[in-house]
């Protein structure tokens, strides 16, 4: 794996800096690559470091789809929460209907975000495989 240049020698700090690099879209092994390409493109290994992301034959995807449904069912019982003691006058399938929006959009808005904690968790606990194949 490559080096990590400004490596937290803290476990604790080296957790939240991995975690936050992939919300930041910052590929956690090198610190230096973008896991996105574009908005809608990712990339499959790091361009720095050549690390892999997201290993499709070893159920790393499930590791983003749990991590992104935990936080948008969060996000939407917020926005629940919020419209049901806030905005009396709403009837409730108006409430559905809103947080339903809200909690879609968010989900197309932060999916890259959550991918890249999801993509520093996995760095964490399994760490991230160098591609070998040639470039
Ligand atoms: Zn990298």
């Amino acid at each position: 794996m490559a080096a990590h240049p400004a490596k937290s020698t803290k476990p604790r700090g080296r957790v939240r800096q991995a975690l936050w690099d992939g919300v930041r879209l910052i590929c956690p092994a090198c610190r230096r690559g973008r896991i996105y390409e574009s908005f809608f493109r990712k990339n499959y290994r790091c361009p720095e470091c050549r690390v892999i992301f997201e290993r499709g034959t070893e159920g790393d995807f499930l590791v983003t789809t749990v991590t992104a449904y935990s936080i948008v069912a969060v996000f939407t019982c917020i926005i629940a929460f919020i419209l049901n003691f806030l905005f009396d006058g709403i009837s409730l399938a108006t409430q559905l209907i809103i947080t339903g929006c809200i909690g879609l959009l968010f989900s197309i808005l932060f999916y890259r975000n959550m991918k890249g904690l999801a993509i520093g968790g996995l760095h964490l606990v399994f760490g991230l495989y160098e591609d070998l194949r040639e470039r």
